[in-house]
Parts: C-alpha cells; sequence; structure tokens
C-alpha cells in the first residue's frame, strides 16, 4: 500500500477523488458495461476514500439489479467511480485510470470475467 493522499481527476479536472491508500491489485473486467467503458477498477473500502466530488458535478448510470451508481464528469464524460446504493455496503469502485500511469502499474493486474457470471 502506498501511503499519504492519492489524487485523481477526470480529463478535464471537474471531479477529484482522493485515496489514502491505492490498493495493490487493479481488476480489468469483461462484463457488457465495463468493457464498454475501458475502466480499469481499484476496489478500496469506504474509510480510504478520504473525498469524492460533489454529487452535481456527476452524472449517473445504473443497469442489471441497479445496485451501483456508475459516476461520469458532467463535463468530460469521464467515468470516475461507482458508489453502492445499499448503505451497508462498504466497498467502492474507482476508475484506476484517472490516477498516475506509473502508480497504477506498480499494482498486480486481474482479470474478472463478468461476461460469463
Ligand atoms: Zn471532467
Amino acid at each position: 500500500m502506498t501511503e499519504s493522499a492519492i489524487r485523481g481527476t477526470c480529463h478535464c479536472g471537474t471531479v477529484e477523488v482522493v485515496l489514502g491508500a491505492f490498493p495493490p491489485t487493479i481488476t480489468e473486467c469483461n462484463c457488457s458495461l465495463c468493457r464498454r467503458y475501458g475502466v480499469l477498477w481499484a476496489y478500496v473500502e469506504a474509510d480510504q476514500v478520504l473525498e469524492l466530488p460533489d454529487p452535481g458535478l456527476t452524472d449517473a448510470y445504473a443497469w442489471n439489479g441497479r445496485n451501483v451508481d456508475f459516476l461520469r464528469c458532467r463535463d468530460c464524460g469521464c467515468i470516475t467511480h461507482w458508489v453502492p446504493r445499499k448503505k451497508g455496503r462498504t466497498l467502492r469502485g474507482i476508475n484506476a485510470r484517472i490516477f498516475d500511469p506509473e502508480l497504477v502499474a506498480q499494482s498486480k493486474r486481474i482479470f474478472r470475467d463478468g461476461a460469463n457470471k
């Protein structure tokens, strides 16, 4: 784990996500949504998410069971993160691609076969 605040932003810089630590693994998923987004997910516990953007800065999309909202910058359209709708759920998904590529390269990339689940 990397210590101290780690900042990632969308392309235009409007939407910022700040993490306390970057996870040791990031996930590439081939489900119908993730493959279109082209994202890599950094799954983190809520207590490691130091800052999330004001909800007014993002638009949301939900599908399937509508368990999570996928959020994107209202201005540049980059997917930045998802948040669960259920209160008790502590995991968050942050798009690893919004962070420094050199940092992301230090995490092990794992593949999730979401298309066949
Ligand atoms: Zn933006």
